[in-house]
């Protein structure tokens, strides 16, 4: 049996071209790169173009890229890491954030900005929100990995832009800075952080085709940021631990391959999802797309009044099409995801819904063969 695989947004397979540019840092060139003999300054030189790579694609400088071990560690140490210089200070989060995000704000003063049915943060509560001195950081997420929504980051920089104008005038001088989690962005979506307007942006290898427990967080020269783990000073004293390279040479390959590819691979997958998306409409009336029009191409999250959505997903799995259950946030929980809860969703269509998401190997015949076979265990 052909599986047909459509959960992109957990993990997405290592890109070919990816693998050939680590292999050799996990066998001839493994030297620690903060050696001082010629095959440690070589390994070093690579993994820097490694950084100078990711800088360019990202519209920043080298010096503001820190290579993590993916997206939850890069979260958390923008949250962590600026919070623990401005102790006092509040954090805004939307209310759709990946638990990588609201765990480390419970730690703070921290206020949940709400969202629409659709998932789009209100603007308007935000704006109030930001004539609070103590803000010190906002964080909305770029693209969100359950339903796809894709926020406005630039009339989010708007509102901060004013509210610092206002800061200036009245002689208050606390910054507010403001962070994306774009964990879920780069196959699709423009990734230059500067011109989204981002002071701080996470970024995660393993949603690119690049190894998983690899990530980046840009963090602009102006923000100070005090290290989570302590210990040899790597990453600018930013983040210890020997650098993984064959990893971080992976990621900058796949975020260069993804950037390549994007326009064409973009117009794919859209086309992808309007048919899947009517073929749903047509074939199940009852079937809500819960997924809004304009959001993330390649997530499609449904409701199906009346389904237990476990059950439904395991015999898809069954039958060798996977997805996932929209209502599970982390592995372990039971609870329907908070995403879910903030755009409106009772606890009972959360728990009948069901998240697909596509990528590179997705094909028509794929969303057809998952049509037919909703309507075989729905009929
Ligand atoms: N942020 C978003 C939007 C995600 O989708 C994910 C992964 O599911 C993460 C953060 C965390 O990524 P990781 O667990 O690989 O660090």
């Amino acid at each position: 049996m052909n599986s047909i695989y459509l959960d992109y947004a957990a993990a997405t397979p290592l890109d070919d071209d990816v693998l050939s540019c680590m292999l050799p840092y996990l066998k001839d060139k493994f030297h620690n790169p903060s050696a001082v003999y010629l095959s440690s300054k070589s390994v070093k030189q690579d993994l820097e173009a490694a950084r100078e790579k990711t800088a360019k694609i990202l519209g920043v400088r080298p010096r503001e890229i820190i290579f993590t071990a993916g997206a939850t560690e890069a979260n958390n140490l923008a949250i962590s890491g600026l919070l623990t210089n401005f102790p006092k200070g509040k954090i805004l989060i939307s209310a759709i954030e990946h638990s990588s995000v609201v765990e480390p704000a419970k730690k703070y003063n921290h206020e949940l900005i709400p969202v629409d049915n659709n998932g789009y943060i209100d603007l308007e509560f935000l704006a109030k929100q930001l004539k609070d001195d103590s803000v010190i950081l906002v964080s909305v997420i770029y693209a969100n990995n359950e339903i796809g929504t894709v926020q406005h980051l630039k009339k989010v920089r708007q509102l901060i832009d004013q509210a610092l104008l206002s800061r200036k005038n009245r002689g208050v001088l606390h910054p507010i800075y403001f962070h994306s989690d774009a964990a879920q962005a780069p196959n699709y979506l423009p990734i230059q952080a500067k011109k989204l307007g981002l002071d701080l942006m996470s970024l995660n290898g393993g949603k690119i085709y690049g190894p998983k427990q690899t990530g980046v967080l840009f963090v602009d020269s102006k923000v100070k940021l005090s290290p989570i783990i302590l210990g040899g000073g790597q990453e600018f004293g930013i983040r210890s631990g020997t650098e993984n390279v064959a990893g971080f040479i992976g990621f900058s390959e796949a975020l260069s391959k993804t950037a390549k590819i994007r326009e064409e691979e973009s117009e794919r997958i859209k086309n992808l999802k309007t048919y899947f998306v009517e073929e749903l409409n047509n074939k199940f009336p009852n079937i809500i797309i819960t997924s809004p029009e304009n959001g993330l191409y390649n997530i499609v999250h449904i409701q199906i009044p009346g389904v237990d959505n476990e059950r439904l997903m395991m015999e898809l799995d069954e039958k060798g099409i996977m997805c996932a259950v929209g209502s599970a946030c982390s592995a372990s929980s039971d609870e329907p995801s908070h995403v879910l809860k903030a755009i409106g969703l009772k606890n009972t269509e959360a728990q009948s819904s069901l998240r697909f998401s596509m990528g590179r190997q997705t094909k028509k015949e794929d969303i057809k063969k998952v049509i037919k076979t909703l309507s075989d265990i729905l009929a």
